[in-house]
């Protein structure tokens, strides 16, 4: 049952776990319910390819997994990709995941308290919020990639992935109306990072108490008091202090601040 299984882990921390699981089914799964991609989607994964190879930090297997499959991608030259080379591609790099029971996927930090709670969705929020963060460490990274002259690259390409392949459609039409709202406000790194922090805790308002909503995680304005005092503040009535928040999102969601443990 899911009780035996149960990992403590630590909300402070970021785990590499959820990660690497999420990729896997974003590989595994999502990308499956295509037999195969050409045109705009072909270019949109590609694009969500070499971001991930680019910006996901500390290298190790699921850089070199991606860059494999950037290189293979960039050789095809834009012709029709067959699922099926995907799914050998990732088989081949990906042998040791394969065999962690639950078909490769082991949650922590996104552990839910029963099957189809967190899990996959939240894997992908960490990713692309990492992904903000690296892209402002390493502001260079991206130059001779499609997004290097888009002032929020990282937020386009996230956008487009989930328009196209997030297995929840409702979420993808909110997402696709918040970013044509907002993303063209976006000027710089750090207002990117900023710009995904907001939209998710939108998306936690929206969600508080609904089905989605996980009762041992409920949806509520993040980071708590808990996990960042200083994120807060009561003057002039605004809610949060955003530079504080900036500091703290660089740190969480920053490469030092990854775990690669299984649980605590
Ligand atoms: P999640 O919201 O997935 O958050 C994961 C982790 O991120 C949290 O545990 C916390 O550590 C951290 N976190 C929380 N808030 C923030 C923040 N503001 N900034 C940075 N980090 C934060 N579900 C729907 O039912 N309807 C939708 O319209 C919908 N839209 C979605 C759009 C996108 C782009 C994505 C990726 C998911 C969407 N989902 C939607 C799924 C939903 O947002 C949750 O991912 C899912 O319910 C699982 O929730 P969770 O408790 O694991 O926390």
């Amino acid at each position: 049952g899911a009780s035996e299984s149960w990992r403590r882990f630590d909300s402070a921390k970021v785990y590499t776990a959820d990660l690497e699981s999420g990729l896997h089914y974003l590989l595994r799964v999502e990308l499956a319910s295509h037999d195969y991609l050409e045109g705009e989607e072909l270019s949109i994964f590609k694009d969500f390819v070499t971001l991930v190879a680019k910006l996901y930090p500390g290298g190790g297997s699921v850089v070199r997994l991606m860059e494999a499959l950037s290189d293979w991608l960039l050789s095809l030259q834009g012709r029709r990709l067959v699922y099926q080379n995907v799914l050998d591609l990732v088989d081949n790099k990906m042998r040791v995941r394969q065999c962690v029971p639950g078909g490769g996927v082991r949650w922590v930090g996104c552990q839910g308290s029963r099957a189809g709670l967190r899990g996959y969705p939240c894997s992908l929020w960490t990713l692309f919020h990492i992904l903000t963060v690296q892209h402002a460490a390493k502001p260079t990274a991206l130059e001779n990639t499609g997004g290097s002259r888009e002032a929020a690259p990282v937020l386009q390409v996230m956008r487009r992935y989930i328009r196209t392949f997030f297995g929840c459609q409702e979420c993808g039409r909110h997402f696709e109306q918040a970013a044509a709202a907002g993303l063209d406000q976006v000027q710089n790194p750090d207002q990117q990072i900023l710009w995904l922090w907001e939209q998710h805790n939108r998306v936690n308002s929206r969600l508080s108490g609904t089905l989605s909503d996980d009762p041992l995680f409920p949806k509520a304005p993040w980071p708590g008091p808990a996990l960042c005092a200083t994120c807060h503040e009561e003057k002039n009535g605004a809610r949060w202090n955003r530079d504080n928040v900036l500091v703290f999102l660089r740190r969480h969601y920053g490469a030092s601040n990854l775990s690669h443990r299984h649980a605590i």
